[in-house]
């Protein structure tokens, strides 16, 4: 393809994208494709000369589209949402053209000064306050592509603290600890590393977040056991309720364990902290709080301080309106990372980082070239503006609200259907439940009922390829998750849904007996 070729296949694409958002609601949100269907559309080999745009294009359509489960449109309730918006797609292109993998300020000194100042923007957003900004040069930001690949990478920072403050530690002995409710990326930073892995489990009647009882019990009992925990990672916002770790309990309890690094995994939470109104929910204050200097703190400064957070992360790619991926980390002391990461031959020395005058973010992050996410998330929030940011957290909070108030309606609502937890957010775990006059089954039959009732639930709604739900299962209990996260789901579409999920229960409770 040639310039001239490319302005016009350009010109062309933006319609076609255009084109895909005006019809969104006109496609399945689930594709009806089998296994199989899409790879056997695609050709066994690359070409051995060149196909004409032309055709390749049409493929898009042909190919791809129908074998696409559409995260955009406003019946999808799937997960979490994956937002994205027209300033990022315009970002990836301009990053596209610079394609360039940015490991250092010299490889391109925009790419690096711009993702100190985004992450920092973003930190503001957050409510994050001075001691996690690149501004004040200890702490700061980087930016991954998951917040899984931040969680490993803070294990491996927090890994290296610990074999400093206690070197000749065996690896056997170190242990990564979370909660039963953690996202599955703690368990899988463990597989990587190689390391043992702890969940401590979390109860109903604390809507299943983490209280630092549970958490000292978990720790001394892992102490007394040889065992060496090393980080915690908590949790704001989990995948399958939106439980929210109690993080001023739990830096309560970890200032009496100072080799303990603390990350919070706020991968779907996280971009409420840019509401004042959810500030308190999410404990801010404990987050943003420094240990006061302590007689148990082992070492200097912020590297060996207990008792507070050490990392977090946020994606910006779930509810954060920067499209995927966009995943920001920020370390109270990047020296943190940097001494755990960087690895500098020769060939990647250069004058300005000798200098101490650069950051090279390769230091902050496991790979070594990385993509130029940050020109999305600057496009993203130049134009919406933090107002227009809050504005649309706050649109799919009050969807969130409008579903769960239909839903649980005392005369219009669906009979049988209770909240499983509080409404997180933009999240709402429902489960149903046997009605009044099944009072009679005893509670290991009425479980068992109440989740076949569930799953047919969930069965059912995967068959109807109109919308999307995913369920989950917490402390034996089925239910089913509504996750509001599309800017382009209105309040029509949550009042359907509470009709679509009517008929769901009703055919489920035809199929079970419930
Ligand atoms: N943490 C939480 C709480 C999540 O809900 C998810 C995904 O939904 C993840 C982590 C994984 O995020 P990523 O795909 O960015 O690794």
């Amino acid at each position: 393809m040639d310039r001239e070729q490319f302005r016009k296949a350009g010109y062309a694409a933006v319609d076609r994208i255009c084109d895909y958002f005006e019809n969104l609601e006109s496609y399945d949100v689930v594709p009806k494709v089998q296994p199989g269907d899409v790879a056997r559309l695609i050709a066994d080999e690359a070409p051995q000369t060149g196909e004409a745009w032309e055709d390749i294009s049409k493929d898009f359509d042909r190919v791809i589209l129908p074998g696409i489960t559409h995260w955009q449109h406003p019946n999808f309730y799937a997960y979490f949402p994956a937002n994205t918006t027209y300033e990022c797609i315009l970002a990836d292109m301009y990053a596209g053209a610079v394609s360039n993998p940015g490991f250092n300020w010299l490889c391109s000194p925009a790419c690096t000064e711009l993702e100190s100042k985004a992450t920092d923007w973003v930190a503001k957003l957050h409510g994050l306050d001075h001691t996690w900004w690149n501004e004040g040069k200890v702490g700061g930001g980087v930016i991954n592509g998951s917040a899984s690949e931040s969680c490993l990478t803070v294990c491996i920072a927090a890994r290296e603290r610990y074999l400093r403050l206690h070197p000749n530690t065996p690896f056997s002995e170190l242990v990564i600890v979370a909660t039963t409710q953690t996202h599955s990326l703690a368990a899988k930073a463990a597989l990587i590393l190689g390391l043992e892995f702890v969940a401590i489990e979390t109860k109903e009647e604390d809507d299943w977040a983490l209280r630092g009882d549970g958490l000292r019990t978990a720790l001394d009992e892992l102490e007394g056991q040889g065992k060496k925990p090393f980080i915690l990672i908590a949790t704001l916002g989990s995948t399958s309720t939106g439980a929210i770790d109690k993080f001023g309990e739990i830096t309560t309890v970890t200032a009496d364990y100072p080799s303990l690094f603390l990350h919070i995994d706020a991968a779907w939470g996280g971009v409420f902290l840019s509401l004042p109104e959810c500030q308190d929910e999410a404990f801010l204050a404990a987050i943003n709080a420094r240990a006061p200097a302590s007689p148990n703190d082992v070492g200097d400064g912020a590297i060996c301080a207990g008792g507070e957070v050490h990392s977090i992360s946020s994606n910006l790619h779930k509810s954060g309106l920067v499209t995927f991926d966009a995943n920001c980390l920020w370390i109270r002391d990047r020296a943190l990372l940097t001494s755990a990461l960087d690895v500098t031959p020769p060939f990647l020395r250069t004058a300005q980082a000798s200098a101490g005058l650069v950051t090279d973010y390769r230091n902050m992050s496991i790979s070594l070239g990385r993509r130029f996410r940050s020109l999305k998330i600057w496009f993203a929030l130049r134009s919406y503006g933090v107002t227009g940011f809050q504005k649309h957290l706050r649109q799919l909070i009050s969807r969130a609200q409008v579903f769960k108030r239909a839903l649980l309606d005392s005369d219009k609502g669906v009979p049988g259907v209770v909240l499983f937890t509080p409404r997180r957010f933009s999240l709402v775990v429902f489960r149903v439940v046997t009605l009044p006059d099944q009072t009679n089954l005893a509670g290991d039959e009425r479980l068992k009922l109440e989740n076949a009732l569930n799953a047919a639930v969930i069965r059912h709604a995967n068959e109807d390829a109109s919308l999307m739900l995913t369920p989950t299962t917490v402390g034996g209990k089925e239910c089913v998750r509504v996750a509001v996260g599309s800017p382009n789901t209105e309040e029509r579409h949550v009042l359907d849904l509470v009709e679509k999920i009517r008929r769901l229960v009703d055919r489920a409770r035809d199929e079970v007996g419930a």
